[in-house]
């Protein structure tokens, strides 16, 4: 069995994360990606406003029609900050004869060094890390050379078509009255208007 796991904000869950979740069952032939949202993400501890069962309950209607996808409330539930070593522990625990693959968007995975207890996650993780519009292929491709030899990591390049959707600008989109409707699934921005996020 192989098993992605794809953390982060979802604030809200947007077609690009959707689209690099599938990406990644498709190229890589995972099992599932299990998207798992932060309770209180230790880079965005005193900018993320909605709640995070809000943040769940999102992830949780945009891929109810999707069998190869689930959702964990893991992070929300553990006390405190969420951490990625913590979350990678419950997984190896909870699958411990599975492949676990971290899927990230190449923007985050040149941060790692900034992750609590990097090094290790490094050197237990196999992460896979697409492509962003942000990062030229070529920086791409010298910093995860570089981490790949400075701490063993194992970590895969994924190209793929960009998607150049971001939950910041889908908040900003809504504040100031564009349609997101496209960009989120319908019953993400049903849920953003019904529960006044972003206003
Ligand atoms: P924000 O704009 O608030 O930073 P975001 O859109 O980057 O939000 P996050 O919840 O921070 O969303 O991202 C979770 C993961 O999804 C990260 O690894 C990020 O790199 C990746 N990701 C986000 N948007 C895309 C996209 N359009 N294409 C590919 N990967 C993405
Ligand atoms: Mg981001």
């Amino acid at each position: 069995m192989k098993i992605g796991i794809m953390g982060g904000t979802f604030d809200p869950i947007h077609l690009g994360h959707l689209f690099l979740a599938q990406e990644v069952i498709s190229t890589y032939a995972l099992d599932k990606v299990i998207f798992v949202p932060s309770k209180i993400g230790p880079h965005k501890i005193n900018t993320v406003k909605t709640t995070p069962q809000l943040r769940y309950q999102m992830v949780r209607c945009a891929i109810a029609d999707n069998p190869d996808f689930e959702v964990s409330d893991i992070e929300i539930k553990r006390a405190g900050i969420s951490y990625t070593i913590d979350t990678a522990h419950h997984f190896r625990k909870a699958y411990s004869a599975a492949e676990i693959f971290f899927i990230t968007g190449a923007d985050a995975i040149v941060e790692i060094e900034t992750w609590r207890d990097y090094q290790l996650l490094l050197s237990e993780i196999t992460f896979i890390a697409a492509t962003r519009p942000s990062l030229k292929d070529e920086q791409l491709k010298l910093a995860i050379d570089r981490l790949n030899q400075t701490y063993s990591a194992h970590i895969e390049i994924m190209d793929m078509l960009s998607l150049e959707i971001s939950s910041s600008d889908i908040r900003h989109r809504f504040k100031v009255g564009k349609p997101i409707k496209y960009l989120v699934p319908a019953c993400v921005e049903q849920l953003i208007g019904e529960k006044h996020l972003y206003e």
